[in-house]
């Protein structure tokens, strides 16, 4: 869209996504962890509009006052290595960036990455760079090992440190709800703790992937887990009292999503999960309703 008096603009949604299931196979070498999980995307979205503008530079405005504003924020860094990568250069024209933030923060679903994907589809569009999905991939890998999937979407199966991307069959959409207790994890001191041979329930990914694609719901609850609730469920008991209580709610299963503390439910009948939602809602602050969405392209 070309507002003529402000220069171009887009406006694309950012969605936020669930873990079906997460596994750390090993450590590896260099620090990071061999992780085999399997992503989903929501419905649940921050809005990102960008703007071309004749100042210079990067500007970013959010209505989340607690985020940073400049290179601290994953949606400054990503329009900054594009620019970078591309050869496009910040100082004859510049882009202005504002984030709605309707995803909570630090909470599992990977908010700051799928605005970082946002900008850089939203940009490669403005700046008619005609970059591919791949492309654009292999620039986003060192900002956040999300961003690769952020910018794919749909169901996939993630493994390596988040960049080995195969897309899945999910046959049925589930509707979703979330529950951020009111508390912190750190991403980094979750994965810290986490003892590989303590670990007693992992998720069974072939047979998820199985179970996604038949829309066999038992089968899916049996095979989905996340070896990090090892970490977060003695740390925070509310997390595993979230997951009893959803199930009560008649959702067909229940996991912490990424590092957590984000607990949801799936739920085949929207009536069910808008009714444990309002339930929820009496007790949490932050209670979403949504639900699963299918890649777009
Ligand atoms: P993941 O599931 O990938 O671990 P998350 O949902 O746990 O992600 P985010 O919401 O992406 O976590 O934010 C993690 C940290 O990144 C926060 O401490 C926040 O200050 C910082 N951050 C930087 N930019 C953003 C952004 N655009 N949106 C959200 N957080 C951001």
């Amino acid at each position: 869209m070309t507002n003529e008096s402000h220069g171009p603009t887009l406006t694309l949604q950012a969605h936020a996504k669930i873990n079906l299931s997460l596994d750390v196979l090993h450590k590896r070498r260099d620090g990071y962890h061999h992780l085999c999980m399997i992503m989903q995307e929501i419905s649940l979205h921050d809005e990102v509009h960008l703007r071309l503008t004749p100042e210079p530079g990067i500007r970013l405005t959010t209505n989340a006052g607690f985020l940073p504003v400049d290179q601290g924020n994953i949606a400054w860094k990503a329009a900054e290595r594009l620019a970078r990568g591309a050869g496009v250069s910040l100082e004859s024209q510049g882009v202005a960036i504002h984030i709605d933030k309707q995803i909570p923060v630090a909470a599992g679903l990977a908010g700051g990455s799928a605005d970082a994907a946002a900008v850089l589809k939203g940009l490669n569009a403005l700046w008619r760079l005609g970059l591919s999905l791949e492309e654009l991939q292999l620039i986003s890998l060192p900002l956040g090992a999300d961003i690769p999937y952020c910018l794919m979407g749909g169901t996939a199966l993630a493994e390596g440190i988040g960049e080995r991307l195969t897309p899945l069959t999910l046959a049925k959409p589930f509707w979703v709800v979330l529950v951020k207790p009111p508390v912190s994890v750190s991403t980094r001191e979750v994965y810290e703790a986490l003892k590989l041979d303590e670990i007693e329930e992992r998720p069974d990914t072939l047979a998820l992937i199985e179970a996604l694609a038949q829309a066999d719901s038992l089968t899916m609850a049996g095979a989905m887990a996340n070896v990090l609730e090892t970490v977060t469920i003695p740390q925070v008991p509310e997390i595993g009292e979230l997951k009893r209580r959803l199930l009560a709610l008649n959702a067909t299963a229940s996991l912490m999503s990424g590092s957590g503390p984000t607990v949801f439910g799936l739920f085949k009948d929207q009536e069910k999960a808008r009714s444990a939602g309002e339930k929820l809602k009496r007790l949490y602050r932050e209670v979403h309703v949504v639900h699963t969405l299918r890649r777009s392209q």
